[in-house]
């Protein structure tokens, strides 16, 4: 084992196998939030870093607010400190310059230097990460500039016309430089950030993704008021109303408010929800 991979338990997370990949995360508003699935080599939002999640070398951040960036420059110090390649990190590009701005107060601070990418995305992108696999862009609902990511897994197929022929009659197309594949993309992993439900019904290839990992900051009857979707955030009611659109293979719900303990959030969702969405919707706490 590499010492970037000794376990600490310095922070929690869970660890689950979903549709062939491993998710490994914590979020609660106002709290921290980070996620990571170790098979993609990518990681969702910074709000806290447990230290063997140094491995992971690109990051996409949702957006600014403190409880899903306030470790990247401990993060990015580390992968130095242990002699790692730089990382990426995705983010906001309208953020770029203030996220520049703290590394750079930190390298001062700290007095290390701070190196990694940061690269400014806009809702509409995608970035090819690999032959197979490449992450969209997406804008969400939010009181600051946010964006929510799909990672698509991209493969080559035969093209339609082609099906009916032998293997030796499309060796030989291919061979006389005829292109008989297309790329198919097939959404893995949709990751929404903090948003109002409007974040997925506006980018509606997230509710076809196999995992969907996505905010539910409420639950219980009180708190369904203007001030959470002003803060731009769902409700458990908001995802029963559209019940009927997620096909993900795995729902996992995350980010409670801290006002809700566990127990609370698990009875009422229980008490809707007696079938959890045929057992695709998961509580992450
Ligand atoms: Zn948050
Ligand atoms: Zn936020």
């Amino acid at each position: 084992m590499k010492p970037s991979e000794q376990r600490y338990n310095d922070l929690t997370f869970r660890t689950e196998k979903h549709c062939g990949l491993t998710i490994e995360g914590f979020s609660r508003a106002a709290m921290q939030t980070y996620w990571r699935i170790p098979e993609l080599k990518l990681g969702f939002d910074l709000g806290a870093q447990p230290w063997e999640f140094m491995n992971t070398p690109v990051w996409f951040v949702s957006h600014t607010h403190m409880d899903h960036l306030l470790a990247l420059p401990a993060y990015v110090c580390r992968r130095r400190m242990m002699k790692m390649e730089k990382p990426a990190i995705f983010l906001p590009a309208r953020k770029v310059n203030a996220v520049q701005h703290l590394l750079d107060a930190f390298t001062h601070l700290d007095h290390g230097k701070l190196p990694c990418d940061l690269i400014g995305v806009k809702p509409g992108e995608a970035y090819e990460l690999s032959r197979e696999c490449a992450v969209s862009v997406h804008e969400t609902e939010h009181p600051i500039t946010s964006v929510g990511y799909i990672v698509w897994e991209r493969k080559k197929k035969l093209k339609e016309e082609y099906r009916q022929l032998t293997q030796n009659q499309i060796r030989d197309l291919a061979i006389s430089g005829i292109d008989v594949s297309q790329e198919v993309k097939h959404p893995r992993v949709a990751y929404l950030g903090d948003s109002t439900i409007a974040g997925l019904d506006n980018n509606p290839d997230m509710y076809e993704a196999d995992v969907l990992i996505m905010e539910m900051s409420f639950a219980a009857k009180k708190h369904k008021t203007d001030k959470i979707y002003r803060r731009g955030h769902i409700h458990l009611d908001d995802i029963l109303e559209r019940r009927n659109r997620f096909h993900n293979k795995k729902i996992i719900t995350a980010h409670f408010s801290v006002r809700c303990p566990d127990a609370e959030i698990e009875r009422i969702v229980r008490r809707k929800v007696p079938n959890m969405l045929d057992n695709r919707l998961i509580l992450w706490f």
